[in-house]
């Protein structure tokens, strides 16, 4: 590895030459199974020809142009997603932490213009929001924040699934414009809440009685990881503003921020931009992504498919001392130990199915969202006894 690279990633010591549906091949000709879908940015799986095909046309055609130009690719995008989000109007970067800085500088926007000159939003333990200053500021892990202060202020911090802390900050702040929340959260540990879709409901019953903007990063969570679009459709509610990005470009990076009713009219000229948001590239790469889940049914497909590779690791695992719970929301897994288990990510390389390890003591598993059972039940087959015998062996 290049000594000009700087340390910013614990790189396992491997290089993936090629990749197709839900395999990579590396350097020496190993082929591993994809179980984490370059966190989980490559939900049509790797090369899928679609998607190749209508890149390489559009790249040959028009790469980039700035947002000065109308971009036809970029429109259409912003189409289909309001179609299939119901939200109103959509601003393209390329990241999920751009996508976030939006909806946060939105939201303080929001608060400016009904006078609250010092705006705040509830963000919650354990969340992620990306790495920006300000998204790190709203991300609830220490880690993430030391050695950065002085952070962006302006944020309030609660527990995560608990309605009656929101409810309480609604009491002691006045100042209060947003609540910022994942559905479900992936960095966090794959945190499911207990009623998912009472806390939404709920969360949105408060924003509706304070007047506050309900902001769902659904940057992990959305475009089919959990068996809908976006994870809020398990649920009747629409969010105000959501965040997206990962899954989008399916590897071509491209990030959104989407906002409707009087959100979606917060952002006037000049109040924001990106040079590379929604190139024609980015935008064909998202709508594209659009249409292969639509057409190959892959909604569906990952909340099955999610169930029963959690059943499956239930069933190997129930009775291993040491195992705490399988739990999932459509192809988003977690897999929860009693000990930190970081090692598994190397022994699972070795016996080459590619996975995560979040939060030190989470499997976390993202695959493709074409992934398909003998696949999935491939990865059962070699993880599981991984599982079992690293927990025999180590006391916790
Ligand atoms: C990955 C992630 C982000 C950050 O996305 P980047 O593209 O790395 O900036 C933000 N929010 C959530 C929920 C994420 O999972």
């Amino acid at each position: 590895m290049s000594q000009h690279l700087m340390n910013t990633y614990a790189r396992q010591a491997v290089t993936f030459v090629k990749g197709e549906g839900a395999w990579l091949w590396d350097d020496l000709g190993n082929c591993y199974l994809d179980a984490l879908a370059g966190v989980a940015v490559n939900g049509l799986g790797h090369s899928h020809s679609r998607l190749v095909q209508a890149i390489s046309a559009q790249a040959a055609r028009l790469i980039h142009v700035s947002n000065n130009y109308q971009i036809a690719e970029q429109s259409q995008l912003a189409d289909k997603l309001c179609e299939i989000s119901g939200m109103d109007k959509v601003f393209f970067c390329n990241s999920g932490c751009e996508a976030n800085e939006a909806a946060i500088k939105l939201a303080r926007l929001y608060g400016h213009n009904k006078g609250i000159d010092m705006p705040e939003i509830i963000v919650m333990e354990h969340a992620f929001h990306g790495r920006t200053l300000a998204t790190l500021s709203a991300t609830g892990n220490r880690k993430v924040q030391s050695g950065f202060e002085p952070l962006v202020s302006g944020f309030i911090r609660v527990p995560f699934d608990d309605l009656e802390a929101v409810r309480n900050v609604a009491l002691h702040s006045s100042n209060v414009v947003a609540i910022l929340v994942e559905p479900i959260q992936g960095e966090g540990g794959v945190n499911v809440p207990k009623d998912a879709k009472n806390y939404l409901q709920g969360l949105r019953q408060i924003c509706d009685e304070h007047g506050w903007l309900l902001m769902l990063d659904e940057v992990q969570s959305g475009i089919g990881r959990t068996g809908t679009w976006f994870a809020f459709q398990h649920t009747d509610i629409k969010p105000d503003v959501m965040s997206l990005a990962k899954g989008l470009g399916s590897g071509v990076p491209i990030g959104a921020c989407l906002a409707r009713g009087e959100a979606a009219e917060v952002f006037t000229y000049g109040k924001h931009g990106s040079t590379f948001g929604g190139n024609p590239l980015a935008a064909t790469a998202g709508l594209v992504t659009l249409q292969v889940i639509e057409e190959e049914n892959l909604l569906e497909h990952a909340e099955v498919l999610g169930c029963w590779i959690r059943d499956a690791f239930l069933a190997e695992l129930q009775n291993t001392p040491g195992l705490i719970t399988v739990r999932n929301a459509g192809l988003m897994i977690g897999i929860e130990l009693d000990r930190p288990c970081t090692e598994l990510v190397k022994q699972a390389l070795e016996a080459k199915v590619l996975i995560n390890v979040t939060v030190e003591k989470v499997v976390r598993l993202l695959p493709p969202l074409i992934m398909n059972q003998s696949e999935a039940q491939h990865l059962v087959d070699v993880l599981a006894p991984l599982i079992k015998q690293f927990l025999s062996l180590k006391t916790s």
